[in-house]
């Protein structure tokens, strides 16, 4: 049995990054991958700036608290002071506007106090200091800076950082469509009625929704029964028209397994088992020139090995740099029974405790048990050597962050 580790690593060296590039809207860009590296093309900020609601001076003429100026303009956001300051001439400022060359420093509003007179009399009770209050241009990027790298995913923020840029388009990679679904005699979609001895597809619910939360479109082939000829039509038509194939179900070595029997005759198989728990048999491989990532039935095991092995293939196959989850290290709260053999992925609570992280068993660990995902907010990674672990001693703890959450 491979272990995780030589799985992902297997399927990232056989898998090509699409090459299909389009140029879409920064408002479409999120969860878009970069296509071509982006570099500054202007100073941010693009001029020195206010950070303050106050007065711009000449440094020089504040060396001690106490000392008046003469107030001879005004500088806004978007409507600079056009003059220039000569000594003993202050102008008022807002946050934003730009500070003229001949000012050196801003005082806050709330550290002076304007005096009768005309021209107006401004009292600082401070003394100033070069640059203070003082945004400089190109202090957050200069000109030519690298800003993003190829295979960069957009978050909400950078399209914000592509903005202020004044970038309005981008090259990205083409969305990958990814054909789903489920195989079993026994499934029934929700909504319709069913019998005592059938249950209701929720693979397809849950790998959909983590499908379009990794911004790919999924072709939805629906509920496919234990059937050979129907899984192979199935495949064929699910190979013709998406980059890749997700499916639930069929992958072990049951009597109705046909998933295993028709990918043995149409494809190229990788490989059957990963050493983990829960999952097991996960096959990937080739159908039709078309990689295919074949889950184990099991709600929770399809749900993990989907987003621990498949996912970093899809990521791959979308053209995205790799991609680091969150793992840090925190303290069993109980104790977590576990036998050698498998790599264990169990759900677990963490919690920050009087500054400890501390983590629990987030309740039954059956592979089917969804609610085990639900009541979750992390993964309690636990190599394959590994016995039980007592409480109080240290494991490494996978933050669940989008796509499961
Ligand atoms: P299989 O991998 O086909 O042997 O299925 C393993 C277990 O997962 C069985 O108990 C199935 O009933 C269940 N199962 C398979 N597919 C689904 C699905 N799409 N939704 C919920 N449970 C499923
Ligand atoms: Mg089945």
């Amino acid at each position: 049995m491979l272990s995780v580790r030589e799985a992902v690593q297997q399927m990232l060296d056989s898998i090509q990054p699409t090459a299909e590039i389009e140029t879409v809207l920064i408002s479409d860009a999120v969860d878009r991958i970069l296509a071509q590296p982006i570099d500054s093309t202007v100073d941010i900020p693009s001029y020195d700036n206010s950070a303050m609601d106050g007065y711009a001076l000449r440094a020089d003429d504040l060396s001690e608290p106490g000392s008046t100026l003469t107030l001879v303009g005004q500088a806004l956001a978007g409507h600079s002071f056009q003059g220039e300051l000569k000594p003993g001439e202050c102008i008022r400022i807002m946050t934003g506007a730009q500070v003229p060359a001949s000012a050196s420093t801003v005082i806050p509003q709330e550290d002076t106090e304007v005096l009768a007179g005309s021209p107006k009399q401004i009292r600082f009770q401070v003394n100033a200091k070069v640059g203070q209050n003082i945004r400089r241009q190109g202090e957050e990027l200069k000109i030519g800076a690298a800003v993003f790298a190829v295979g960069h995913r957009f978050t909400p923020v950078d399209i914000g950082l592509l903005a202020s840029l004044g970038i309005a388009e981008v090259a990205v990679k083409q969305q990958l469509t990814i054909a789903l679904f489920s195989t079993g005699d026994e499934l029934v979609q929700p909504g319709q009625p069913k019998r005592a001895d059938q249950i209701y597809d929720s693979n397809r619910f849950v790998l959909h929704a983590m499908i379009e939360r990794m911004g790919f479109n999924v072709l939805n082939l629906g509920l496919i029964p234990d059937n050979k000829q129907e899984i192979a039509d199935a495949f064929m038509t699910a190979s013709a028209k998406a980059d890749a194939i997700v499916c639930s179900g069929g992958v072990s070595v049951g009597d109705a397994d046909y998933t295993k029997q028709v990918i043995d005759e149409l494809g190229a198989v990788g490989f059957w088992k990963v050493a983990m728990k829960p999952g097991k048999p996960f096959a990937f491989g080739k159908v039709n020139g078309t990689w295919f990532f074949g889950l184990p039935g099991n709600p929770v095991s399809a749900t993990v090995t989907f987003q621990q092995l498949a996912l970093p293939a899809l990521r791959r196959l979308a053209g995205e740099r790799e991609y680091k989850p969150m793992i840090i290290t925190a303290e069993a709260g109980e104790l977590l029974k576990k036998r050698p053999g498998r790599a264990d992925f169990q759900r677990g609570i963490l919690r920050c405790e009087n500054g400890v992280n501390r983590v629990y068993s987030a309740g039954a660990q059956g592979s089917g048990m969804l609610s085990s995902l639900v009541h979750g907010n992390c993964l309690i990674l636990l190599s394959q050597e590994q016995d039980s672990v007592q409480p109080g001693e240290q494991v490494s703890v996978e933050v669940l962050t989008a796509p499961i959450k």
